[in-house]
C-alpha cells in the first residue's frame, strides 16, 4: 500500500516534470515553425504575394504553429509511456490470470485503436472544412477592414456583415460537425472498452463461482482493466489532437513546400555595379500565357544616363522596372546590368543596389523616423536629417506635434498622397542607390513642391543611371533618352524634341498636357483677382 502511495506520488511527480522540462522544446518549436514560415514566405515570389489572402494567410501560420505545439507534446512525449503502460498491463492479467483474458483484452486494445483510427480519419474532413471556413472568415474580415472608407464610401456595411456572417456560418456548421462527431466518437470508444469489461467481469464471475478464482481476483481484474481505460483514453485522445495537429499544419506545410518562382542559381554570383549600364535585349514577358505584356523590347541605358518610358496607362511601364528589380524572370530576351544577366547574379545583390521610388507608396505602421530610415537601418541622424530636406519633408515634420516619432497609421494611411510619395523618396535618397527608378516618383506632388524635390532627385540621377517612368511628359524633357511605349512595344524612342518632330504619340500627348498645363496658367493668373474678391467680402 506504501508503494502503491509512493508510486502514485511520483507517476504524478513526472507527468509534471516531464511538461515542465518539455515547454521549452515545445515553445522552440513554435518560434522554429513561425521564424522559417515567415523567412520563407517573404522568400516567394511576387506572384504569390499578389495572390495571396492576408488573413487566410495569418490563421494557416497561426494554426501551424500550434498543431506543431500538440504533435510534439503528445506525439512525441506522451506516446511511449501509454504503450508501456499497456504492455505493462498486459503482461500482469496474463502472469496473474490465463490466456482467455490476455485475449479478451487484445480484442477490446484492437477494436478500441481501428475504431478510433478509422473515425477519426472522417472527422478530420470535418476539421479541415472547418478549417477552410476559418480561413475564409478570417480574410473577408481583414479585407474589409482594410477597406473602411471603400465600404463606408458605398454604404456597404450591410452587404460585409452578410458576407462575413456567412463564411462564419460556414464555421459554425463546420465546428457543429466536429463536436457532435467527437460526442460519438467517445460513446464508440467506451462502448467498446465497457463490452470488453463486461465480457472479462462475466468470466471471472463464472470462474468465481466453480472456485478456480477468489472474490479477490474478480475485483483485481476489475482494478486491472480500470488501469488499463487510463492508457487506451489517453492513446484516443493522443491520436486525435495530432492527426488534427497534423491537418492544421497541412496548409502550412503546403505553403512551406512552394518553390519560390524566382530562384537564385546554385553558385549565383553578387552583381557587381561600377558604370550602371542597363541593357534590354529582346526582351518579351507575359503575367498569364494568354496575355503577352512586353514585346520584344530593346534599349540601352549607358551609365549615369537617364531614359524615360512614357505611354498609355497599361503599356507594361512598371513591369519593366519589376523585371529590373527580378520579381519576375523575362519570358524570353535578356537583362543585362553591367553585361552580367540578372538572372545569373543573386536576387539580394540586385535589389541592394537599385532604389525604386513606386507609383503607390504604402509605409509601414510606425513612424515617421522608421519609415525614413528604412532606406538604410544603419543611417545617422544627420544622413536623415539630410534627405528630409531633400525631400521638402521639413516643414511637414515640424509642423507634427511629435516630429519624427509621429505615428503613419496602417499602410502610412494618416499621411497624404504627396507626403507619404515624399517619405518614400527620403528613403530612397538614404538608400543611394547605384541605379535609381522613379515610377511616377512625383505624381502626388503640386507642382511647386515637385519642383523643389527635382533638384534633389536630378543632382541624384546625375549621379546615378535613372530610369524614369512618367505620365506627365513635362517631367522627362530633360532625359537623355525617351522611350513611348504602347501595347508593350516601343514605338517611338529619341530625345523630346526629336519626338516632338515626329508627329507621333508622343507629341499627341505633348500637346494634349500643354492644353491642360495652359488652362492651370490661366487660373493661377486670375488667382490674384479671385484673392481680392474674397478679401473684400470679408
Ligand atoms: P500605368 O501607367 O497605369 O501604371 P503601366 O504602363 O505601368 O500602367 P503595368 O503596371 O506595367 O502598366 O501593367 C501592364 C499590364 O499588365 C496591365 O494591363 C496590367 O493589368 C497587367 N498586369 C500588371 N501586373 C499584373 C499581374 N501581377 N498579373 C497579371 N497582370 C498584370
Amino acid at each position: 500500500i506504501i508503494s502503491f502511495g509512493i508510486g502514485r506520488t511520483m507517476m504524478v511527480g513526472f507527468n509534471q516534470l516531464r511538461d515542465a522540462l518539455f515547454a521549452k522544446v515545445g515553445q522552440n518549436a513554435v518560434r522554429s515553425i513561425g521564424r522559417d514560415s515567415f523567412i520563407h514566405i517573404h522568400n516567394l515570389s511576387l506572384r504569390f504575394h499578389l495572390d495571396r489572402k492576408t488573413g487566410k494567410l495569418n490563421r494557416i501560420v497561426d494554426r501551424g504553429m500550434k498543431g506543431i505545439e500538440n504533435i510534439i507534446r503528445l506525439a512525441v512525449l506522451n506516446t511511449f509511456p501509454t504503450v508501456f503502460e499497456f504492455l505493462f498491463v498486459a503482461i500482469i492479467l496474463l502472469f496473474q490470470f490465463d490466456w482467455r483474458y490476455l485475449f479478451v483484452v487484445t480484442i477490446i486494445v484492437i477494436s478500441y485503436v481501428f475504431f478510433t483510427f478509422s473515425y477519426s480519419k472522417k472527422r478530420n474532413i470535418y476539421r479541415n472544412q472547418m478549417n477552410k471556413s476559418d480561413e475564409e472568415a478570417n480574410f473577408k474580415a481583414i479585407d474589409s477592414l482594410l477597406n473602411y472608407e471603400t465600404v463606408k464610401h458605398f454604404n456597404n456595411e450591410k452587404m460585409e456583415a452578410a458576407r462575413f456572417d456567412n463564411a462564419i456560418l460556414g464555421y459554425e456548421k463546420a465546428s457543429v460537425k466536429v463536436m457532435t462527431s467527437l460526442a460519438f466518437l467517445n460513446f464508440g470508444q467506451t462502448f467498446i472498452f465497457t463490452f470488453g469489461l463486461t465480457v472479462c467481469m462475466l468470466m471471472s464471475a463464472f470462474d468465481v463461482m466453480i472456485g478456480k478464482q477468489s472474490i479477490g481476483d474478480f475485483v483485481m481484474i476489475n482494478a486491472l482493466l480500470m488501469q488499463l481505460a487510463i492508457p487506451l483514453n489517453f492513446f484516443g485522445f493522443i491520436y486525435r489532437e495530432v492527426s488534427q495537429g497534423f491537418v492544421d499544419l497541412k496548409s502550412l506545410i503546403l505553403i512551406m513546400s512552394a518553390i519560390p518562382e524566382v530562384e537564385d542559381k546554385i553558385n549565383a554570383k553578387s552583381l557587381i555595379i561600377n558604370r550602371g549600364e542597363i541593357s534590354f535585349k529582346d526582351v518579351s514577358f507575359f503575367y498569364n500565357k494568354k496575355r503577352n505584356i512586353l514585346k520584344s523590347i530593346n534599349f540601352d541605358v549607358p551609365s549615369g544616363s537617364s531614359l524615360a518610358i512614357v505611354g498609355p496607362s497599361g503599356a507594361g511601364k512598371s513591369t519593366i522596372s519589376k523585371l529590373l528589380f527580378r520579381f519576375y524572370d523575362v519570358t524570353s530576351g535578356s537583362i543585362k546590368i553591367d553585361s552580367q544577366d540578372l538572372r545569373e547574379v543573386t536576387q539580394d545583390s540586385i535589389r541592394k543596389q537599385i532604389g525604386i521610388v513606386p507609383q503607390d507608396t504604402v509605409l509601414f505602421n510606425d513612424t515617421m523616423e522608421y519609415n525614413i530610415k528604412y532606406g538604410r537601418l544603419n543611417a545617422s541622424k544627420k544622413e536623415i536629417e539630410n534627405v528630409i530636406d531633400q525631400s521638402q519633408l521639413r516643414d511637414f515634420i515640424n509642423s507634427l506635434p511629435d516630429g519624427l516619432n509621429t505615428m503613419v497609421g496602417e499602410r502610412g494611411l494618416k499621411l497624404s498622397g504627396g507626403e507619404k510619395q515624399r517619405v518614400a523618396i527620403a528613403r530612397t535618397l538614404l538608400k543611394a542607390p547605384s541605379i535609381l527608378v522613379l515610377d511616377e516618383a512625383t505624381s502626388s506632388l503640386d507642382t511647386l513642391t515637385e519642383k523643389e524635390i527635382k533638384d534633389s532627385l536630378v543632382k541624384l540621377s546625375k549621379k546615378q543611371t535613372t530610369l524614369i517612368i512618367a505620365h506627365r511628359l513635362s517631367t522627362v524633357i530633360s532625359s537623355d533618352k525617351i522611350l513611348v511605349l504602347n501595347k508593350g512595344e516601343i514605338i517611338e524612342e529619341g530625345n523630346h524634341y526629336s519626338l516632338l518632330k515626329k508627329n507621333g504619340l508622343y507629341s499627341e500627348m505633348w500637346y494634349t498636357q500643354q492644353d491642360i498645363a495652359k488652362a492651370e496658367e490661366t487660373l493661377k493668373k486670375v488667382k490674384p483677382e479671385y484673392k481680392k474678391l474674397i478679401n473684400k467680402n470679408e
